[in-house]
């Protein structure tokens, strides 16, 4: 077997600038943007929806030629067999299995299948960019433990973290979906105390598989995951650029930022499936922290965010100020 594919996952919860920071980080020389490869199989391949490209998944030219290196073409497989097998693997409450798959023996069958067609995937996302790293921004945490499992990956984990405020005046608005064609779609909304306490939910969810890939030992070099503030990161872009490069093992070169100014960075066309809006933008993106929740968040809807996020905002570095 060839050299292993390195696989940059951004894990976390929804609203928490993911896509950006996926946009941000394929422009790094020898990195590639595929958007939220979790949803290839239904948004992409069943629904037909856009690539970042703007054009539909099935038709768009990189993802044919990713279906044709990876498994001799998108017909030689079922995208429908392929999500019932997801959903049979991939959720939240099979995590224990995962790290201890004599837990759930019936399963191994399905989950040695799937991990070798994600194994093909992602090496052939990579073949096909010419990518030495495949950024893959799914946030699921399941999805992350999942791919612990997969042969051929070497999996490199950020775990993004964005003010739980923020993120749950995010929630609170109504987002339109572009992607979506025919029918206008909008994109779910949560009240601030649902996405506070998934805010923690899912958070816990990284901490545990930093702990575990931290004490493990079961990968030859094991770099743990990544904490990521998405507040730092656009205050000082190329400060978090440069952390993220050494813990996926890549230099920093001359050319590395040279898709960045001050306070913009250049986007160019990614191949993304799934993700925010901003995915379609093309060419020269003002870096601009939003913090609307901090005059548009009730105080009251603060308040109950605050109490159910507390303890962990404070241990990822947030104060109790409005600002990073
Ligand atoms: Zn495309």
């Amino acid at each position: 077997m060839t050299e292993r594919q390195k696989v940059l996952y951004i894990g976390g919860f929804g609203r928490s600038g993911s896509t950006l920071v996926e946009r941000i980080l394929g422009q790094l020389p020898g990195f590639c943007s595929s958007g939220e490869v979790v949803f290839l199989w239904q948004r992409g391949l069943i629904d037909g929806q856009l690539c970042g490209c703007g054009t539909p998944v099935p038709e768009c030219d990189f993802w044919s030629r990713v279906g044709k290196t990876a498994f001799g073409g998108w017909d030689q497989i079922d995208p429908h067999e392929m999500l019932a097998l997801q959903k049979r693997v991939d959720r939240n409450r099979y995590i224990p299995s995962m790290v201890a798959p004599k837990l759930r023996p019936a399963a191994q069958a399905d989950l040695d299948r799937y991990t070798d067609v994600l194994s093909k995937l992602y090496r052939g996302i990579g073949e096909v960019a010419g990518a030495r790293v495949v950024i893959d921004a799914s946030k699921h945490a399941s999805t992350a433990f999942l791919l612990r499992r997969v042969p051929g990956i070497d999996l490199r984990v950020v775990h993004l973290v964005r003010d739980s405020r923020g993120v749950a005046y995010s929630w609170t608005k109504e987002v339109k979906k572009p992607e979506v064609r025919g029918d206008d779609a909008f994109m779910p909304q949560y009240s601030p105390t649902s996405s506070g306490f998934q805010w923690v939910a899912y958070n816990l969810m990284f901490d545990a598989l930093g702990a575990l890939t931290a004490f493990s030992g079961d990968t030859p070099e094991p770099p743990g995951t990544m904490l990521l503030r998405y507040e730092a990161l656009m205050a000082n872009p190329r400060e978090g650029l440069e952390r993220i490069l050494a813990h996926a093992g890549e230099p920093v070169t001359p050319e590395s930022f040279s898709f960045l100014g001050d306070g913009w960075v250049d986007l160019s066309v990614d191949h993304t499936v799934a993700g925010n809006p901003m995915r379609f933008h093309q060419g020269r993106l003002d870096l601009r922290l939003d913090q609307a929740w901090t005059t548009k968040l009730p105080e009251r809807d603060r308040k109950v965010v605050t109490a159910i996020t507390w303890p962990l905002q404070v241990r990822y570095g947030y104060s109790k100020k409005d600002s990073k």
